[in-house]
This record gives C-alpha cells, sequence and structure tokens, in this order.
C-alpha cells in the first residue's frame, strides 16, 4: 500500500477555509511570506519525512538504542537524516530572522512536523526538543548564555533535553530532590538522578544540553523552591570547544512500547565533585521559566497525538476501500462477489469515530497554535490578551483531548485492518504502540484534569473560562442562519447549559464539601469539557463546509464538505450525548472510584 500521509484536502482546509492563515501576512511579522512560500515549506516538510525518515521508519522501531558501556547508539542512518532536517531550517522555523529563523507563523511550522511525526515518530523529537530549549533559552536566558548555548543548538552541533522527573517525583515536580549547591567559586555544582529523559544520551551531536530542575540548598520546599540549570554533558570552553565529562553518567537506558526512535534515559548528575550547572533567571523561579517549554511541549504533544491519529485513519480508509471480504446481510448468494469491507456499514462507523476523532483534534492543536502566535503577534494589545487568556485556560484540554483520542483512533485503524491491523506488515499497531506515551508524559491525564478543574477554572475570576464559553456561543449563533446546522446548534446550546450547571455545582462543591471527594471525578470534567469544546470545533467545521457547498463547488470538493457534515451528525449523535453521563457523575459525586478500599482490590 502507498504510504500514508496527511490528506493534502485536509491540510489546505485547515491553513485557508477553517484558519485564516492567508491573513497572517497583515502582521507585520509575517509580511515576508505569502500563501506560496507556505505551501512550499510544506512541500519541503513532506519531502524530508518521505525521504530521510519514512524509509527508517521500520528500522527505527526494530533497533532501539544500544549502550556498549561507553557509547549510546542509534541506527547510523538516523544522524544524517536529522542532519537533512537540521539544514532545512525547519525545526526553526518560527524564529526570528535575528535568531536564524524564518519568522514562520507556527500553525505551517505545526503542520510540517506533523509530516515529519507521521514517517520519523519521536526520532524527530531530537530537534523539537532542541529547538523547544533554545527558545526557552531565548526567552529567559542571560545574553551570555544564549550566546554560548543556543547558536550550536540551533546549528544542530549540540542537542537539548528537558530533564524533570526523578525516580520519586514524576507527576508530583515539587517533590524533586536534585540539588543544587554554590561550591567555593560560586558556582553550582548539581548532584541527582533523573529518569526517563528524552535524548539524554546518544551519539548524535557533539554535546547535550540539559535544563535541569533542581533545589538549591536552603529553597523552600515545593515547587516555590526550583531553580533552572544548564548542565551540559561536556564542559565547554569561552571559545564554544567542547572538552571533558561535566559528570552526567548515563545509569540506564529504557525500553519501550513505542517511541523507540529516540532514547530515553536515566541520567545520574555529579557522582564526584557535581555537576556544574548554569542557573537560568533567577534562583527559584525555574517552574516558571520551563513552563515556557512544558506548554509549548503540551501543544507539541497535541500535535503528535493528533498526526498519528490522522495517518492511522488515512491508512486505514486506504485499506478498507481495497479489501474483499464478505457480503452485505440482504446478499444471499455465496456466488455473488465479496464487497471491499468499506461497504460494510460497521467498518464505515469505525472509520467516521477516528475521522471525528483525529481531524477534531487537529482542528483543537492548531487552535491552541494560533492562540500561542496571537498572544505574541496579534495586531492589538486587546487580541492578544484575549488569546492568552484563552490558552492558558485551554492547555490542559488542548494536551489531553489530543492525547486521549488519538490513540483510540489507532486502536480503531487497528480493528479496520483486522488481522493484518496487528501484524508489523502494517504501520497501524506503530502508530498506536507510538501515540500511547501521549496521555502519560507532559501531565497525565489525571494531572491535567485537576490542572482544569481545581486551577484554570476559577483562575482570574472564571476569566478563561467564561471566554471559552463566550467563544463557543458566537458560533452558534452564526451558525443558527444555516439550516442543516440549525439543530447542532440546539444541541450543543443545551450541552453548554449543562456544562455551566455542573461547572457552578463543581465551584460550589470544592468550597463546601471535602475537596479530595469533589475532585474525585476531575478526568470525567475535562472529558465533558473537551467534547463540548471538540463538538463546537466540529460545528465550525461543519459550518465552512455548508458555506462552501452553497457555493456549489465542483465534484470532489462536494464529497470533502459533505463528508465534514456527515462528521459534525456522527459527532453529535454519538459522541456529545456521552457528557450526560459525565455530568450525573460530577454532580451527585459520585464516590464509586473515592470510596473503593486498597484491600478490596
Ligand atoms: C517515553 C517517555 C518520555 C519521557 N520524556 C521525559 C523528558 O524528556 N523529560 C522529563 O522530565 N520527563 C519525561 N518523561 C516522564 C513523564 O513526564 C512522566 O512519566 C510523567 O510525568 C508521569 O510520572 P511518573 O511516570 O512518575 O508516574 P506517576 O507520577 O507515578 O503516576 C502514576 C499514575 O498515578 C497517577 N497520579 C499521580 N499523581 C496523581 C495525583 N496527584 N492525582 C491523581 N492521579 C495521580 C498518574 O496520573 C498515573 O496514572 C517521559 C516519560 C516517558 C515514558
Amino acid at each position: 500500500m502507498a504510504a500514508p500521509m496527511l490528506n493534502e484536502r485536509d491540510i489546505e482546509f485547515m491553513l485557508y477555509e477553517f484558519f485564516d492563515t492567508e491573513g497572517l501576512i497583515q502582521r507585520d511579522r509575517y509580511q515576508d511570506h505569502d500563501r506560496q512560500t507556505f505551501n512550499e515549506v510544506l512541500k519541503t516538510a513532506k519531502g524530508i519525512a518521505e525521504n530521510e525518515f519514512l524509509p527508517l521508519r521500520q528500522k527505527l522501531d526494530e533497533h532501539q538504542p544500544t549502550f556498549d558501556g561507553k557509547t549510546v547508539s542509534t541506527i547510523p542512518e538516523l544522524k544524517p537524516a536529522l542532519a537533512v532536517l537540521t539544514d532545512s531550517g525547519l525545526p526553526s522555523a518560527t524564529a526570528d530572522y535575528e535568531l536564524s529563523g524564518m519568522q514562520l507563523p507556527p500553525i505551517v511550522s505545526s503542520i510540517a512536523s506533523s509530516y515529519l511525526t507521521i514517517a520519523g515518530g519521536n526520532s524527530i523529537g531530537y530537534s523539537l526538543l532542541t529547538n523547544a530549549n533554545a527558545n526557552l533559552l531565548e526567552a529567559h536566558g542571560s545574553k551570555a548564555l544564549i550566546e554560548k548555548w543556543v547558536p550550536p543548538m540551533r546549528s544542530g552541533r549540540f542537542s537539548g533535553t528537558m530533564a524533570m522527573t526523578e525516580p520519586d517525583s514524576g507527576s508530583s515536580l515539587g517533590d524533586l530532590s536534585t540539588k543544587a549547591v554554590k561550591d567555593e567559586q560560586g558556582q553550582y555544582r548539581l548532584t541527582g538522578s533523573k529518569i526517563f529523559i528524552s535524548g539524554g544520551d546518544h551519539n548524535l551531536s557533539e554535546n547535550i544540553v540539559h535544563l535541569v530542575l533542581a533545589r538549591v540548598q536552603g529553597a523552600p520546599k515545593g515547587v516555590k523552591g526550583i531553580s533552572l540549570f544548564i548542565v551540559p554533558k561536556f564542559h565547554v570552553d569561552e571559545n564554544g570547544v567542547v572538552g571533558d565529562s561535566n559528570e552526567v553518567a548515563l545509569s540506564g537506558l529504557f525500553h519501550k512500547m513505542g517511541g523507540r526512535g529516540q532514547t530515553s534515559t536515566a541520567l545520574s548528575f555529579g557522582e564526584k565533585e557535581g555537576a556544574v550547572g548554569y542557573l537560568v533567571g533567577e534562583e527559584n523561579c525555574g517552574i516558571k521559566y520551563m513552563f515556557h517549554m512544558m506548554n509549548e511541549a503540551r501543544i507539541m504533544v497535541a500535535t503528535g497525538a493528533s498526526s498519528l491519529a490522522l495517518a492511522g485513519f488515512q491508512y486505514s480508509l486506504d485499506y478498507a476501500k481495497e479489501r474483499p471480504q464478505g457480503r452485505l446481510p440482504s446478499a444471499k448468494d455465496p456466488l455473488s462477489p465479496m464487497v471491499n469491507i468499506i461497504e460494510h456499514a460497521d467498518v464505515r462507523r469505525m472509520l467516521l469515530a477516528q475521522k471525528a476523532y483525529a481531524e477534531g483534534a487537529f482542528s483543537l492543536t492548531l487552535y491552541g497554535t494560533q492562540l500561542a502566535d496571537d498572544e505574541r503577534t496579534a495586531i492589538t494589545e486587546a487580541e492578544r490578551a484575549h488569546a492568552k487568556t484563552l490558552l492558558d485556560f485551554m492547555t490542559p484540554m488542548i494536551k489531553t483531548w489530543p492525547s486521549e483520542y488519538g490513540p483510540k483512533a489507532n486502536d480503531l485503524a487497528i480493528q479496520v485492518l483486522g488481522g493484518h491491523g496487528y501484524i508489523n506488515e502494517h504501520p497501524v499497531e506503530l502508530f498506536y504502540r507510538d501515540n500511547r506515551l501521549n496521555p502519560i508524559h507532559e501531565g497525565t491525564t489525571a494531572i491535567q484534569s485537576l490542572d482544569l478543574l481545581a486551577r484554570k477554572v476559577p483562575m482570574n475570576k472564571l476569566a478563561g473560562y467564561q471566554a471559552m464559553l463566550a467563544e463557543i456561543e458566537k458560533t452558534i449563533s452564526s451558525a443558527k442562519e444555516l439550516s442543516e446546522l440549525a439543530p447542532y446548534c440546539n444541541e450543543l446550546t443545551q450541552a453548554l447549559n449543562e456544562l455551566k450547571s455542573t461547572t457552578t455545582f463543581m465551584l460550589t462543591a470544592m468550597q463546601t464539601q471535602h475537596i479530595d471527594k469533589v475532585l474525585a471525578n476531575s478526568v470525567a470534567y475535562l472529558s465533558m469539557f473537551g467534547h463540548v469544546v471538540i463538538a463546537w470545533l466540529w460545528l465550525k467545521q461543519g459550518a465552512v463546509a455548508a458555506h462552501a457547498l452553497a457555493e456549489q463547488p465542483h465534484q470532489e470538493d462536494k464529497a470533502f464538505y459533505l463528508g465534514k457534515l456527515q462528521t459534525v451528525k456522527y459527532f453529535y449523535r454519538v459522541e456529545l450525548p456521552q457528557i450526560y453521563n459525565w455530568s450525573t457523575l460530577l454532580t451527585n459525586l459520585d464516590t464509586s472510584s473515592y470510596d473503593m478500599q486498597a484491600d478490596w482490590f
């Protein structure tokens, strides 16, 4: 079968019909670009994905990185493929011209990374993490730190990591115990252990720049006492020359279910005198700086999750159109020809669910990407502030909904292929394994749901929450004009009312009842809100499609838009009603899980 990539028609729809990417050219930052340059960038990304990474996909999966006691090695073909990617400028495409970037709108670069993720899995992560590390330093590092560490990362000489997690401190970052102590020369020396550090060791670059969270001796407990340090694998002198080891030792290399293109390491810092660390910004402000990278990484995780969902959907759709098997219940003659499996309504059910999840998740991810851009580059101060309010509020959902429903889509892709989906001749089982990480890292689903309900909803006197509801209401009132969408507008209004009353109930309960009990079903709240948001985005997609259909497009486009409208119907009939079950659990303060005792299992 042909290699699955993204549906080009849907990319065009997202960029130029659903989002106004061409309109971004009005902003000073993007004035050198136009639709043609955006399309050229995507063509380049697709070319690199197909030519450099796709041929490595299976080999990367079958040959996990190895350690011979001295060096961590990946398959030899990976380094030149990453070099082609770095040389293309794509990994730092959104950076300023002065920082060797292309000042490309993030929405375009996000879609470019979708192609690369589908082809290269998380081997692309070496490059994405390195550039996210450089972005953090550019935002919060001193001039001296930026000059020393950022250019070699942008050029691919050095790579970067994000080192937060410890063996005893995963979700609970505030409990981390890596220590930083000032030596007699006034230099910070770090000691401690980190685990699961992606790209923590390998043979792909001259040096590795770890961004490490640690607690300076005497700092307060909890997240308020955490600082951020650059800890390089090797020392680097004032001329940028790489020297001796900086006491960053590999203490373990993890073998994983998926995501095997990137190393996952346990690292030990400072086994002798302490690894030298360079403080970023001020002491005890590390979490604030790290959030710069984490928020970017959360949208990146969502982009990866929805890209893999789209790829699985595309692959299983192509398969279903070509695989003959069985007959319809109405065909009684055993000699009649078999039909392709797409003729079976249940296969179409699984394809529709995938389309609803994958394209819904994709639109949410791009929405988050655009908000992050608007926060920085929208023309008026009011627009920038509005985008910030929405993004701060939405981040837990932007990260989580695609991460939860992306693997569900991939699970259905396997089912569409039947037994063939379970074997590694087809990539759908790999997409699933790769995607299964996404609800775990960058804040698990449970952690995101607690953040949403206990922090983000009440934050700033409900400002983010209300701003989001207002966006949904705005879409409903304009979509009502379209007769084919009017019933969905009513259903979304009803769902929104349910969400509002559930939220009011939860906010009161958080003040009046035992907080552990109230938050016991926080995941149900995130699921409910997430489904309302995806229903909103599908209504918006439906409105674009309905307008386009009114213009009497040619046959192929007509089918594309009718497919969008049918998916709106699917989401409203099959998915949206689930919110009433979640709201019942929440407003009854259901204690099924809360009351269960460890020794009753
Ligand atoms: C492949 C991979 C790559 C990674 N890359 C990096 C990286 O580059 N850098 C980095 O720093 N880390 C990285 N991580 C670590 C990742 O972020 C953590 O695994 C994640 O934060 C969860 O921490 P944990 O594994 O210790 O699980 P735990 O925190 O022990 O969680 C276990 C379970 O308990 C639940 N739980 C925990 N606390 C609560 C709570 N308060 N309320 C409700 N439920 C709770 C969780 O939701 C989860 O279901 C990576 C992990 C993996 C597997």
